[in-house]
C-alpha cells in the first residue's frame, strides 16, 4: 500500500508518498505561501525528477492539496497513475492535549477533540485541521489518520507533569506539561532497541532530539516517564531562536522595562531568542560553530550555554531514572554534528559513559548512520539513530487502516 503523509502548517503544506511494501520514500514535496496573498510555491522531487512551480496564487490548503494531488499524478514527473493508488493518508498532528496518546483514524469526533486543543496549539492545530479537512474534501473515499505529536508522552507520571501553580488551572484549563517530539522520541526509542536487538523492558534511554528546535525525553521500558519540552513547545533547552526554560518572572520584568505586551515577550522568546538571540549571528548551529570555532565570543557563549543545559537534562534524567542504559542523539545536530556531541558526552565518565573519538567522528556531517559512538567498555552505551518521523506516521496510519 501507498501511504501519503502530511503536515500542514499555517501556510504550508509539506508531503511524502511511502510505499509501504519495502517503506520507501517515493515522492517528497512542499506547498507553500498559502493563503499569504503572495504568489506561492511548489516543488515536488520523485527520485532525480523534479518539478518546480512558482508564482501561482494558492488561496487555501484545499488547493494546495489539489496541487499536490496534481503533481503525484504528473504523467511524466509524478509517482502514481492515479489517486486510487493512496491506500490512506496520515497527518502530523501537533497538540493532542491529554485526549489522544496513540494514534486514531479520523472521524468527525476526532475533529472535534482536534479543534478542542487549538488553545493549546493555537498555530498549529488549526493548520493541522485544514489539512485533514482539505484532504477529506479532495479524497472523500481515503482514510485519514492523525498522528499527534504529543501522544508518546503521555505516559509521564502527575510528579512530571504537573507545575507548581494552584491545581484549578490543570483542572480548568489542562496547564501541565505535554512535550513535543514524540513521534520521533517514539520511533528512536524503539529503533535502537532493535538495532541492538535487544527488548525495550528493563532499559533506561535518554532520547537527545537536537534540531532547530530540541527536546530530551527519559524512555524506561518503552515509555516516556519525561520530557523537557512544556505547555508549549519554548521551555526546556536552549533552541535555533526558542530560548528555553527561564525564570517565569523574565517575561514580567522585560515587559516593564521595554513596553511590551505578554504575547510580544513570548514572540521575542519563541523567534529572537536561543542561539540566534545569544550570538547575534544565526539560529543555525553550524553557523555558530563556525564563529565559536574562531573564537567569536558569544558564539562561544551560545555554544557552550546549549551543551551545559543538555549535559544538566541528561544528569537529572540519569537521577529521576536511577540511572541510565543508552543515550540515543538523533536531529539535525544530534545526527550531524560530532564535535558537539563530544563536548556534550565528555567528563561523563562519572556516569559511566565514554565517548569513542574515532567512532564519533565517522557519524558528521550529513553521513548520519545508526552507529554506537561509545566505546566498548562504556557502561551506557552512546549511539546516534537517525530520525524518521514520517515512517512512524506511515507505519501507525497502516496499522489502524488494516484493522
Ligand atoms: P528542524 O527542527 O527544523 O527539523 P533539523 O532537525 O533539520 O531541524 O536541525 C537543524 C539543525 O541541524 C541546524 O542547527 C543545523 O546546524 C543542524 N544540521 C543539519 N544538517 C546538518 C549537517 N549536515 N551537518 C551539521 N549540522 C547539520
Amino acid at each position: 500500500m501507498k501511504i501519503l503523509i502530511v503536515n500542514a502548517g499555517s501556510s504550508s503544506l509539506k508531503y511524502q508518498l511511502i510505499d509501504m511494501d519495502g517503506e520507501k520514500m517515493i515522492a517528497k514535496g512542499l506547498v507553500e505561501r498559502i493563503g499569504t496573498g503572495k504568489p506561492g510555491h511548489q516543488k515536488q522531487s520523485v527520485g532525480g525528477k523534479v518539478i518546480d512551480i512558482d508564482g501561482v496564487m494558492i488561496d487555501d490548503h484545499v488547493q494546495a492539496t489539489q496541487m499536490m494531488l496534481k503533481a503525484l499524478q504528473d504523467p511524466e514527473k509524478g509517482a502514481i497513475r492515479s489517486m486510487v493508488e493512496i491506500g490512506a493518508v496520515g497527518h502530523r498532528v501537533l497538540h493532542g492535549g491529554t485526549k489522544f496518546s496513540a494514534s486514531v483514524v479520523v472521524n468527525e469526533k476526532v475533529k472535534d477533540a482536534i479543534r478542542e486543543c487549538i488553545p493549546l496549539g493555537p498555530l498549529h492545530n488549526p493548520a493541522n485541521l485544514m489539512g485533514i479537512e482539505a484532504c477529506e474534501k479532495v479524497m472523500p473515499d481515503t482514510p485519514q489518520v492523525a498522528v499527534f505529536d504529543t501522544a508518546f508522552h503521555q505516559t509521564m507520571p502527575p510528579k512530571a507533569f504537573m507545575y507548581g501553580v494552584p491545581k484549578k488551572y490543570y483542572e480548568q484549563y489542562g496547564v501541565r506539561k505535554y512535550g513535543f517530539h514524540g513521534t520521533s522520541h517514539r520511533y528512536v526509542s524503539k529503533r535502537v532497541c532493535e538495532f541492538l536487538g535487544i527488548s525495550p523492558l528493563g532499559q533506561r534511554i535518554i532520547i537527545c532530539h537536537l534540531g532547530n528546535g530540541s527536546s530530551l525525553s527519559a524512555v524506561v521500558d518503552g515509555k516516556c516517564v519525561d520530557t523537557s519540552m512544556g505547555l508549549t513547545p519554548l521551555d526546556g533547552l536552549l533552541m535555533g531562536t526558542r530560548c528555553g526554560t527561564v525564570d517565569p518572572a523574565v517575561v514580567q520584568f522585560i515587559a516593564n522595562n521595554e513596553n511590551m505586551t505578554v504575547d510580544e515577550v513570548l514572540s521575542m522568546m519563541n523567534k529572537q531568542s536561543g542561539l540566534l538571540g545569544i550570538s547575534g549571528l544565526s539560529n543555525d548551529m553550524r553557523d555558530v560553530d563556525a564563529a565559536a570555532d574562531k573564537y567569536h565570543g558569544d558564539a562561544m557563549l551560545a555554544r557552550d550555554m546549549l551543551v551545559y543545559g543538555i549535559k544538566k537534562y541528561i544528569g537529572s534524567y540519569a537521577a529521576a531514572m536511577g540511572g541510565v542504559d543508552m543515550i540515543v542523539f538523533t536531529a539535525g545536530i544530534g545526527e550531524n554534528n560530532g564535535p558537539l556531541r563530544e563536548r556534550i558526552m565528555s567528563d561523563m565518565e562519572w556516569l559511566g559513559a565514554k565517548i569513542d573519538h574515532a567512532r564519533n567522528m565517522e557519524c558528521v556531517d550529513g553521513h548520519a548512520t545508526e552507529c554506537v559512538i561509545s566505546t566498548d567498555d562504556s557502561k551506557v552505551k552512546v549511539l546516534v539513530i537517525p530520525t524518521n518521523e514520517e515512517i512512524m506516521i506511515a507505519r501507525d496510519t497502516l496499522e489502524l487502516v488494516s484493522k
